[in-house]
């Protein structure tokens, strides 16, 4: 594991050097709260309010339908996908002009898988993790039935991807970090791997973009989704983003041929003509408000050094790790997240029976972090605005609920409709 600090004051001393540790300030970070769960929702960005305020009352209110284009008095709201997508493309290894931000990672899923199918005909295989992320299954689930049942997911373990891919396969399905373990696969020996088998791969960065570098370009990965709300801090429901590696470029179909994906939408021409390249992906109107607070998000990760990031983000998954392992090893915790740093993400997880109610029980000491069903209490780490000593007491809380057993109280076992 990582280097880490072994105290509370190693801790406060790594936070006085810390080279991320101005970015707090950017954030609106309440005061109380540890917040452990920006890998869910991330927190506000501190420019976002007044962002919001201008484009409702100077964009809208005053520009109206002028606010569209690019002009004197237009800030061009109709290259907003184009814009946003372009900022992102470094903060994932991906060239300009590959990237757009539009619709929901479930949405963009449906395309690129879609797509990709159309791809290599005659192959019938989607191979994904089985214990992926449900709805990552359901879009695939629900594309083999639109599609008359020509493909079958072959679900594995984390551990046989290799050795599920074949002839027939045509695209691997996979997220880079699983969203409950925290696993993070190498994407590069996995997309030479479905390559070497003529296989296309389709990469999902909901729990690595903003969380990890990502090297969509030089992993040679062929196409990728991703979410705008978790690491990148655009807000509840932010918009997402798709990748499309350029070699596919010319010769996709987009499988939702909307008039945003044309080649001249406002020639308001009968039938359709897809756009050059990537922005034949897109697909409506895109929702304006939601992008301009996703761009605060995506302007403010694009400062960040991804490698500080990294290194900040591992420090802090091994030092929570290691004290429960060292200080807490009777607390009844196990861990789920690889102990290797090259394997984990930016997330450490522990199976518990009783998860539920120890989490709640933390959150009302003022520690959010969240459960996965079944049993699994999951911790995120986002570096740019937690310190090394909140995740030293986030860990002392944790413990205390747990040998307190604080969390056996009636109030801590009702559930809640999200998790
Ligand atoms: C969060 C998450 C999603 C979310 O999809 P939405 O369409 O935004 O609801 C998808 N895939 C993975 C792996 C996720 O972690």
């Amino acid at each position: 594991m990582s280097h880490h600090p072994t105290t509370r004051e190693a801790c406060a001393a790594l936070d006085a050097t810390d080279p991320l540790a101005s970015f707090r300030a950017r954030f609106s970070v309440p005061p109380g709260p540890i917040y452990l769960d920006g890998n869910s929702l991330g927190v506000l960005p501190a420019a976002t309010p007044a962002r919001l305020a201008q484009v409702i009352a100077e964009e809208w209110g005053a520009g109206l339908i002028r606010s569209w284009n690019s002009t004197s008095r237009g800030p061009g709201w109709v290259d907003l996908p184009q814009r946003l997508g372009d900022k992102l493309a470094p903060v994932i290894g991906a060239a300009a002009g590959t990237v757009r931000v539009c619709d929901s990672t479930s949405i963009n899923l449906f395309k690129l898988l879609a797509a990709a199918l159309a791809q290599r005909p005659g192959r019938t295989v989607i191979v994904s993790e089985a214990d992926n992320f449900p709805t990552d299954l359901y879009i695939a689930e629900g594309l083999a039935a639109l599609l008359g049942q020509q493909h079958v997911l072959r679900l594995v373990a984390a551990d046989d991807i290799e050795a599920a891919l074949d002839e027939e396969v045509a695209v691997l399905l996979l997220s880079h970090v699983n969203y409950r373990t925290g696993r993070l696969h190498d994407m590069a020996a996995l997309t030479a791997a479905a390559h070497a088998k003529g296989a296309l791969t389709l990469w999902d960065l909901a729990h690595s973009a903003g969380a990890l570098p990502v090297q969509l370009a030089e992993a040679r990965a062929d196409f990728a989704v991703g979410c705008g709300y978790k690491y990148l801090n655009g807000g509840p429901g932010a918009p997402a983003f798709l990748y499309v590696a350029p070699s596919h470029q010319a010769q996709l179909a987009a499988p939702l041929s909307g008039w945003f994906g044309h080649a001249r939408p406002f020639a308001f021409e009968p039938s359709y003509a897809p756009a050059p390249g990537v922005d034949r992906l897109l697909v409506g109107t895109p929702p304006v408000l939601s992008m301009a607070a996703l761009e605060v998000g995506i302007d403010l990760m694009a400062e960040a050094d991804m490698y500080q990031l990294r290194q900040k983000s591992l420090c802090m998954s091994a030092l929570f790790a290691a004290r429960i392992e060292h200080e807490f090893a009777d607390v009844g915790l196990r861990q789920i997240s690889p102990r290797d740093d090259a394997r984990r993400g930016s997330q450490v997880c522990f199976a518990h029976p009783q998860a539920w109610p120890v989490m709640q029980a933390l959150i009302a000491r003022g520690v959010v972090g969240d459960v996965r069903a079944p049993d699994i209490l999951r911790f995120g780490f986002t570096p740019l605005y937690l310190s090394y000593t909140q995740v030293w007491d986030a860990v002392t809380h944790l413990a205390e609920v747990l040998r307190n057993r604080e969390w056996d109280a009636p109030e801590f076992h009702q559930k809640n409709k999200v998790t």
